[in-house]
């Protein structure tokens, strides 16, 4: 399920602000939800620190909406707690379940559905009107909500004239004008086009460290996760699989899976095997690496992201070479895609680089940027410090 009906939004009232955000935090603690036999969360752990922009990423079915749905109530979930601030809303042990609308968050909307017959202007002030808020700080709140989304304009029409990625802007509107201490959405900018979907991250950004809002999302978008989050939960199978600040989670992945995912082009994910029973150097058909560390393990995985590669022109063939096979502008930089016998290699090179197709290379990887994976269970292992 992707975008708008999953959204959901926790509001609490700004004069609470301060008071709430210090106790936002959420504790997860051992999930579990099934549907049937389908389990969606399987023994999941979590702690969301207050003022936190956490982001839950993963493919199609990870369990993301379902954990987001478990935090608002509007999924029970079969064994486990959630503990929201200094309240548990959730115990399967202690047989406790705090309906959504009575776990100290405020209002919650479960849709984005906007009011058919009220002007884009009276959905975004709806739920100021719920808080009572005097009319001048509502009317300046809503002007400053009204030009960051780019809807001043379009205040007064109503939803039905409005475009699907205007409605969803109208309903994102709705909850920055509330400016919440806890705020759970899911895929809300999914309606929207690449580039008002930049701005919006940007706004949304500034709007999350400036409230200090405790923030949990829900996206299947790498881009918006790496870019917005403080950390990034990564979801596989109802699984968590890491759960790390963006720059750690593109450079250390925890697994093979986490490597594979994250980055745009792919990490190159190279089987190698250990000729002699100690040493660092490795072999991958006719590739022979150094990758100047000895692991215990004789097979293993080498993770090396397509920066991580240097490529220079081979002046004569050799073993080890490989052949340019495909070579993709992008802007200030080029992605080469490389083979060699059965193994094939992205690379991130300059712009400048003029390179043609069929020309052989010599490769050279950067040992220090290199994660190392257990072949078997797929898990980084760790190298001893130098
Ligand atoms: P997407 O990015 O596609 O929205 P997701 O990571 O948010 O996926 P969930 O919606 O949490 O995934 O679903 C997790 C698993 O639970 C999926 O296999 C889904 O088919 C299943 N599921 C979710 N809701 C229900 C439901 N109401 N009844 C049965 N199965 C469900």
């Amino acid at each position: 399920m992707v975008g708008w009906e999953k959204q959901v939004c926790t509001i609490k009232r700004k004069r609470n602000v301060n008071l709430e955000v210090q106790m936002s935090n959420i504790k997860i603690q051992k999930l579990t939800k099934r549907y049937g036999d389908m389990l969606a969360l399987n023994d999941v752990s979590l702690t969301i620190e207050s003022g936190e922009f956490l982001i839950l990423l993963g493919p199609s079915g990870c369990g993301k909406t379902t954990l987001l749905r478990c935090i608002a109530g509007l999924e029970t979930p079969d064994e486990g707690q959630i503990i929201i601030g200094d309240k548990v809303v959730f115990s399967s042990e202690k047989n406790i379940f705090i309906p959504p609308g009575d776990r100290n968050l405020g209002m919650v909307f479960q849709s984005y559905a906007l009011w058919p017959h009220m002007t884009v202007r009276d959905n975004m002030k709806f739920g100021l009107d719920v808080m009572k808020m005097p009319v001048q700080q509502a009317d300046k709140r809503l002007a400053k909500v009204l030009t960051d989304l780019g809807m001043s304009e379009l205040r007064d029409r109503y939803p039905s004239e409005l475009s699907g990625g205007q409605q969803q802007r109208v309903a994102l509107g709705r909850l920055l004008a509330a400016e919440p201490a806890v705020f759970l959405m899911d895929e809300p900018l999914s309606n929207l086009d690449a580039r008002l979907r930049m701005d919006m991250r940007v706004e949304l950004k500034k709007f999350q460290a400036s409230t200090g809002s405790t923030t949990v999302y829900v996206t299947h978008d790498q881009t918006e996760a790496m870019t917005m989050a403080t950390r990034v939960v990564v979801m596989k199978n109802g699984n968590i699989q890491q759960v790390s600040p963006p720059t750690q989670l593109y450079k250390n992945p925890q697994n093979t899976f986490v490597a594979d995912f994250i980055g745009m082009p792919r990490i190159n994910l190279l089987s190698a095997k250990r000729p002699k029973r100690a040493g660092s150097v490795f072999t991958n058909g006719d590739i022979e690496l150094d990758i100047g560390w000895c692991p215990d393990q004789n097979e293993i995985i080498i993770g090396a992201r397509p920066e991580d590669l240097a490529i220079c022109k081979a002046t004569n063939y050799k073993s080890g070479n490989f052949a340019v096979s495909s070579v993709l502008p992008n802007g200030p930089e080029v992605i080469v895609q490389l083979i060699g016998g059965s193994t094939s290699l992205l690379a991130r090179v300059n712009h400048d680089v003029n390179l043609q197709q069929g020309e052989l290379m010599e490769i050279s990887f950067d040992k220090k940027a290199l994660n190392i994976y257990d072949a078997e269970t797929g898990q980084l292992i760790n190298r001893p410090e130098s």
